[in-house]
């Protein structure tokens, strides 16, 4: 199977790659330690607390980063060496960005840490998103050394109607998608090209969350095109569709563990 994989990626004109939530990073070791489960709770008394969990988060992936998935991108990174690709993945840790993989072949339409922005009842349309990496360094600066007490820390606030500024990620309350469309527009040109290409598609870990971003639009691609190849890697949604008998590969895996192998 892994053999024939990377024959048809060698072979391969493009290579569209799908990447969903069983790669995602769960954060399920913050609630059993003291540090954080502290910090959340103070944050639970707090008006912008949503804001302020997101700002844990990205603290915490900061100090604990899942080495295992930047690892499984990397080893991404190392199959797609020298090939046409592109990634769209459904994952707001950006792991992704941490590995070799080229980020201007990545969209996440779903968002992360990488801008803020203010809350959908703000009236401001000044300037909707923060792309400040300062700005965030020093909420994370601020996070580690405030001795387990949340008023230590300043977060910043929207200068239109003074709440705490949230990240430019999917469950912020009036998610901006002007975050990712510059690059989504990148994509759908990229995607448009594809079309009597000899195509590989791999799909690693995207379930039914967001279908109509990854799981069901990469069916239509597979197809549509004469010369595609689709493989799909999901521990329990792998099944194909009747129509892609012929294209396709299920594989019954965690796709973090089937990069790693
Ligand atoms: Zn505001």
């Amino acid at each position: 199977m892994t053999k024939e994989l990377l024959a048809e990626i060698a072979d391969a004109q493009m290579v569209l790659v799908g990447i969903g939530k069983e790669m995602e990073e769960t954060y399920k070791k913050m609630e059993n330690d003291s540090f954080y489960s502290s910090l959340m709770a103070q944050a639970e008394k707090e008006e912008d607390a949503a804001a302020i969990l997101q700002y844990l988060q990205c603290y915490y992936r900061e100090k604990n980063p899942d080495s295992g998935k930047i690892d499984a991108y990397n080893r991404l990174a190392d199959l797609l060496e020298g090939k046409n690709y592109f990634v769209v993945s459904l994952c707001t840790d950006d792991y992704i960005y941490s590995s070799k993989l080229d980020a201007g072949r990545i969209v996440t339409p779903c968002g992360g840490f990488r801008a803020l922005q203010c809350h959908s009842e703000c009236s401001t349309d000044q300037e909707p998103l923060v792309w400040d990496k300062q700005v965030t360094a020093q909420v994370m600066e601020e996070i580690r050394q405030c001795e387990g007490q949340l008023s230590k820390v300043d977060f910043p606030v929207c200068a239109e109607c003074c709440s705490i500024m949230y990240f430019n990620r999917i469950d912020t309350p009036g998610y901006k998608e002007e975050g990712y469309l510059p690059q989504w527009e990148k994509y759908t040109k990229w995607l448009q090209g594809t079309l009597n290409r000899k195509l590989c598609i791999l799909e690693l870990g995207a379930g039914m969350e967001y279908p109509t971003v990854i799981r069901f639009p990469f069916e239509k691609v597979a197809y549509f095109n004469q010369k595609a190849r689709f493989y799909r890697v999901h521990s329990r949604l792998y099944q194909m569709t009747a129509e892609l008998k012929e294209k396709g590969v299920s594989i019954q895996a965690n796709p973090e563990e089937f990069l790693k192998n």
